[in-house]
């Protein structure tokens, strides 16, 4: 039976001013309607929107060790019930259960990560170059921040964004996506369980063009983290800028593993497969591409298309499931277009190429590989399903020029056991994170997270220096003179 959930305004339960509701089905079956949801508008926004602004005067003063003390007990919470959201996150999402409860343990990973950030929020302290003053940073709140998040990461991504924004002190106005309001609503429920005060974290349900946009132009919002498509984020970035707003966005991918005539072809293998068809291909870490040494092209060829075919589809709930569907209607249609494209510019179609016949009446696509050149529409465009683009490349720099050219920058990957090349490979792919003998698949919580050139816009999510702390705190500059007169910086300093 459905779940009937709510908007969460204030530390209330409460329904969309409106009444409205939208519905969601189980991508894997679409008979089955998984959330009944408010459809939100301008009303419900400006509401959470005020409750958020009215909690963060109180908020932002809380000592930083008792905001992380309240992302303790979520993560207590949540590894106490990760079966359980686990399999809610592939119903409503499509993925299978083991990557369903991995993204229940990336927000536990992260939540306890950032309640040890409670006791750290480290600035610095620096020596002044006049006497008897001193100069240090502290880190503060930014105010209200809309948080607007993709489907594929539906529990994870959005505890990327709220665990830090609240232990930096920020309050927050949290928009999901309108294909998993469910995996939100269960992720929600848990800060409500803990007590955290009313206005802290607010949960608005809708679509993306009738409140994603009342939340970008609200004047009480100071800041937005989005993730989501690279169309998308543009105009977020326009639109802040316009209403003076931080942004902080990480965007779409087009990734390539590498693989060397001198890799661990074995290993390789397995590295291609999940990060081409893991997530039905539709992680912004996908493998889209594959770049392969022109000496082992056709014998790893013949194997990865051996095994993309005998990858086991269906619903994801069942323990011989290797790939789901994709996630609805609107990408089923966008992800096949995407294949018609490749055909006509005459790439050479491996395997796949259609929908997957199965049992389930779902939203299923067989595993596709083309064989393709650099610049065409699928070797350059995020598709964002189960379909490779394979490439043949004559030595190092002409994988690692074709690996880079392209508008995004996210994640790449090579497979070499040659430790000069890897070197090379490592200093010159241009992508946020890269990986050695490993997929473009597997971030830890601990470092950060994010892409350059169309993939981010240079405020990284996760832990480590560098990361989320940077993007929900603003640096507040302290010097403090106790020298008793006026001492004047470059001017009243000699140098001899
Ligand atoms: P999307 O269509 O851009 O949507 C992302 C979020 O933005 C959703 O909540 C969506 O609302 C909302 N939205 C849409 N239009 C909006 C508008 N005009 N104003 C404000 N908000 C708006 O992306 P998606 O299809 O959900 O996710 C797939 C994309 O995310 C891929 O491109 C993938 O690479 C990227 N992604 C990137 C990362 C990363 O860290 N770099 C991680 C995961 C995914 P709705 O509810 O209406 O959809």
């Amino acid at each position: 039976m459905a779940v009937r959930i709510k908007n969460y305004i204030n530390g209330k339960w409460i329904n969309s001013v409106s009444g409205k509701t939208l519905e969601r089905r189980n991508p894997a079956n679409t008979s089955e309607v998984v959330t009944i949801f408010p459809r939100s508008d301008k009303r419900d926004v400006d509401t959470a929107v005020k409750a958020a602004r009215t909690a963060f005067e109180k908020w932002s003063r809380t000592p930083a060790p008792k905001r992380g003390h309240y992302l303790f007990k979520a993560a207590e919470i949540l590894e106490q019930r990760k079966n359980e959201l686990g399999k809610i996150v592939t119903k409503e999402m499509g993925k299978i259960l083991p990557e369903g409860l991995g993204d229940v343990q990336e927000a536990i990973d992260t939540c306890y990560y950032f309640a040890g950030e409670g006791r750290r929020l480290q600035g610095e302290t620096v020596p002044s170059e006049l006497a008897n003053k001193d100069a240090k940073t502290v880190r503060e709140p930014i105010g209200v921040f809309g948080l607007i998040t993709p489907w594929n990461f539906p529990i994870a991504i959005p505890s990327w964004k709220i665990a830090p924004a609240l232990v930096c002190g920020n309050t927050v106005v949290f928009k999901p996506s309108q294909f998993t309001p469910l995996c939100a609503t269960k992720f929600v429920e848990i800060f409500d369980e803990v007590g955290l005060p009313s206005g802290v974290l607010n949960l608005v349900h809708g679509t993306g063009s009738e409140i994603g946009d009342e939340i970008l132009k609200h004047k009480e919002v100071d800041a937005i983290s989005f993730t989501g498509s690279t169309a998308t984020g543009a105009r977020i970035k326009e639109l802040c800028a316009a209403t003076g707003k931080e942004a902080a966005c990480e965007m779409g991918g087009k990734n390539a593993i590498i693989v060397m005539d001198d890799a661990n072809l074995d290993l390789a293998l397995d590295g291609a497969i999940w990060g081409g068809f893991g997530t039905s291909g539709q992680r912004c870490t996908a493998a889209s591409r594959l770049i392969l040494h022109e000496k082992i092209f056709e014998k790893f060829l013949t194997k990865f298309v051996s095994r993309a075919k005998k990858l086991k589809l269906g619903n994801g709930l069942q323990k011989t499931t290797q790939m789901g569907p994709v996630v609805n209607e609107e990408q089923y249609i966008r992800v096949l277009n995407h294949i018609e494209i490749g055909k006509k510019e005459r790439a050479k179609l491996l395997t796949g190429g259609k929908p997957a016949k199965t049992k389930e009446k779902g939203y299923f696509i067989e595993p596709t590989i083309f064989i393709g050149k650099p610049g065409m529409h699928i070797e350059q465009e995020e598709i964002f399903g189960p379909v490779v683009t394979v490439l043949k490349a004559k030595n190092l720099e002409h994988a690692i020029q074709i690996a880079n050219d392209t508008k995004y920058g996210l994640v790449s990957s090579i497979y070499t056991q040659d430790v000069n090349k890897s070197a090379r490979a490592e200093k010159e792919l241009k992508t946020g994170l890269v990986y050695i003998n490993a997929p473009t698949i597997g971030a830890e919580i601990h470092l950060p997270f994010g892409g350059i050139k169309a993939s981010g816009s240079g405020h990284p999510e996760a832990g480590g220096r560098g990361g989320a702390i940077d993007t929900y705190s603003s640096v507040k500059v302290i010097y403090r003179d106790y020298s008793g007169k006026l001492q004047r910086a470059q001017i009243d300093v000699k140098y001899d």
